[in-house]
C-alpha cells in the first residue's frame, strides 16, 4: 500500500491524490468538484457524493462525471449510517489500497427558524444533517484518512497529507452572533453549526496523533439555494478563496475556524 502524496504547489487548490466532497450535486459542493476538475494538476480521484445520483438535481454532476473519469459519483445520505458505510466501502475499493487525502463535509441545511417558531422536529433534523452527518461520514472514512496520513508520515499536517474540512459558518460563532442575529436569526442552523464547531475541535484533538489536519471553514455568504440571491459572493468567488485556503493549511490552522479568505473567525 502506498499513498500517492504530491508535491505542494500553491496554485489553484491543494495538490492531493484523492478528495471527497459531500453534497456535491449543487451549490458550494458542486463548485468545489468543478474547481478540482479544472486544476492544472487535478486529483486522480474526486469522489462527488450526493443523496440522489439518479435525480434531476444531480444532472450537472452526472454530466461532469461522464466527461471526466476522475469524478466518481457516490450515493451518500449523510444522516443514514448504512448509506455512509456503503459509500466508504465503494470508495475504499476504488482507491485500491491508497488512502483518502481530503474529506470535505460540505452537505448542510438551513431552514428558517426563530426562537418563537423553532420546533423539536426542526431542531433535531437540522442537528442530524449538520452535526450527526459530518460525525458519521468522518467515522466511516477515518480509516482511509489514516491510511493517507501513514503514507506521508514524514510530512507536516496539510491537505496533501490528510485533512478533514467541516463546512461551517460565521453564524455558528458565539462571538460574532450579535453582529448578525437580528437580521438573520436561523436559530436551529446557528445551534447546529456551533455544535459542528465543537465537533471540529474534538476531532482536531483526537486525530492530530493520526496526522490528520482538522479545520472548519466559513465559505462567506454565497449565492446558492441555501445562501439566497442577495448573498455577497458568487459560488465561484467563494470556492476560489476556499481552494487557496486549502493550499495553505498547516498545523497552525488545526482545530480552528477560518473564512474563505483564510482569516480566523472566533468560535
Ligand atoms: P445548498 O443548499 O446549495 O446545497 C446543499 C447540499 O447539501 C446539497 O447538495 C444537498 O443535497 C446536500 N445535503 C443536504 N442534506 C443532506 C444530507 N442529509 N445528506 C447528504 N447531502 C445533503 O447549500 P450551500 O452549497 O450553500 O452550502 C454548503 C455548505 O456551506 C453547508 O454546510 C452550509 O451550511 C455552508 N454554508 C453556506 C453558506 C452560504 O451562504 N451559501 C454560508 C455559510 C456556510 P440535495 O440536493 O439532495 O438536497
Amino acid at each position: 500500500m502506498q499513498t500517492r502524496g504530491r508535491k505542494e504547489v500553491n496554485m489553484a487548490g491543494p495538490n492531493v491524490y484523492s478528495v471527497l466532497v459531500t453534497g456535491s450535486n449543487r451549490g458550494i459542493g458542486l463548485e468545489l468538484v468543478k474547481h478540482f476538475v479544472r486544476k492544472p494538476n487535478p486529483p486522480d480521484v474526486i469522489f462527488a457524493t450526493c443523496r440522489d445520483p439518479a435525480g434531476a438535481q444531480a444532472e450537472e454532476l452526472k454530466k461532469m462525471a461522464s466527461k471526466h473519469s476522475k469524478v466518481i459519483m457516490l450515493q451518500l445520505e449523510a444522516t443514514d449510517p448504512a448509506s455512509v458505510e456503503a459509500a466508504a466501502k465503494k470508495a475504499e475499493a476504488h482507491l485500491k489500497g491508497s488512502g483518502l487525502n481530503l474529506l470535505i463535509n460540505n452537505a448542510g441545511v438551513m431552514p428558517q427558524s426563530t426562537l418563537a417558531s423553532a420546533t423539536p422536529d426542526d431542531m433535531m433534523s437540522v442537528y442530524n444533517t449538520n452535526v450527526v452527518g459530518p460525525l458519521l461520514v468522518t467515522q466511516a472514512f477515518l480509516p482511509l484518512l489514516k491510511k493517507a496520513a501513514q503514507g506521508s508520515s514524514h510530512k507536516p499536517l496539510s491537505c496533501s497529507k490528510a485533512a478533514l474540512i467541516n463546512m461551517s459558518t460565521i453564524l455558528g460563532s458565539m462571538e460574532k452572533t450579535p453582529e448578525t442575529y437580528s437580521w438573520f436569526p436561523v436559530v436551529s442552523y446557528r445551534c447546529s453549526k456551533a455544535a459542528l464547531n465543537m465537533l471540529t475541535k474534538c476531532q482536531s484533538l483526537e486525530y492530530k496523533q493520526d496526522g490528520i489536519l482538522c479545520t472548519a471553514i466559513h465559505p462567506g455568504w454565497v449565492k446558492t439555494d441555501l445562501g439566497g440571491s442577495e448573498a455577497d459572493l458568487t459560488v465561484d468567488e467563494s470556492v476560489n478563496g476556499i481552494m487557496k485556503v486549502l493550499c495553505n493549511l498547516s498545523e497552525k490552522h488545526h482545530g480552528i475556524l477560518l473564512n474563505w479568505e483564510g482569516k480566523t473567525v472566533p468560535w
